[in-house]
């Protein structure tokens, strides 16, 4: 899978992705992910990125021209090496609170998706023009506000990788988690035994894997039942 991600601040990617599975996966060719700088694409002396907004009031917007311009450049690039059915597969994403939120099964299609393109805001957003005319897609990661795109872009990468085959050492283990099959997951423990009095559950000892697997399923149900009531009416 190939990611390329526009942002004004390129760097913030750096540590992130320079840990743990999503560094493997980079190492490994599961996915390969690209980091452009919009302000590469900024025309003029002061290669200007933002500008007041039309009708007034607080804040910047995001200009249309380096946004079309990277945009065009990366997916010239792209057509390089891809075919015209490959390159109509390909989706433009914008991170941004309007979008659809964010969850697990929008995660698993995504992965279907050889080729995304996370488009990072900042400021007061970008030029709507933009949006209508080269953005596939708006997911948000919450009802809340942050100061950029880049922050939910690493969200959304770390979401996805973790899904592409390869990724995570135990693959199984993956099946288990939340928001997976609509349930949350059950408890886990680990050693010692008995830590400052306190058991781990006699079942999870028996040995007895088909007991250990319907304890498991009744948790999952009754902690769903408990945290997320709202995930039991879907
Ligand atoms: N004025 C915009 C609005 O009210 O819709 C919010 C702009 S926000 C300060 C700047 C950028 O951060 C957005 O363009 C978007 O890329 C990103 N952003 C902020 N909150 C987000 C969220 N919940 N999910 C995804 N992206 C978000």
């Amino acid at each position: 899978m190939d990611i390329h991600v526009l942002s004004l601040f390129p760097d913030m990617f750096s540590s992130p992705f320079d840990e743990s599975i999503i560094k493997r996966a980079i190492d490994s060719n599961i996915v390969n992910i690209e980091i452009h700088n919009i302000r590469d694409y900024a025309k003029g002396r002061h290669r200007e990125v933002d500008d007041y907004p039309f009708g007034g009031g607080g804040g910047m917007v995001m200009k249309p021209e380096p946004l079309f311009g990277a945009l065009e450049a990366i997916k010239n690039e792209m057509s390089k090496s891809r075919t015209k059915d490959e390159m109509d597969r390909i989706r433009t994403i914008l991170l941004s609170p309007q979008g659809i939120v964010l969850n697990q099964s929008i995660c698993k299609n995504l992965i279907t998706i050889e080729d995304l393109i996370l488009v990072c805001g900042r400021y007061e957003g970008i030029d709507e023009r933009v949006i209508e005319q080269l953005i596939d897609m708006e997911l948000s990661i919450g009802d809340y506000v942050l100061s950029g795109g880049e922050l939910p872009a690493m969200v959304l990468i770390d979401s996805i990788i973790r899904l592409l085959p390869g990724a995570v050492g135990h693959q199984d283990s993956i099946g288990d988690d939340s928001h997976v099959n609509g349930l949350l997951q059950f408890p886990q423990y680990t050693r010692p035994q008995i830590f400052r009095e306190l058991e781990v559950p006699e079942v999870l000892l028996s040995g007895n894997h088909k007991a250990i697997e319907e304890w498991r399923y009744q948790q999952s149900i009754d902690r769903t039942k408990l945290k997320r009531p709202d995930l039991m009416k879907g």
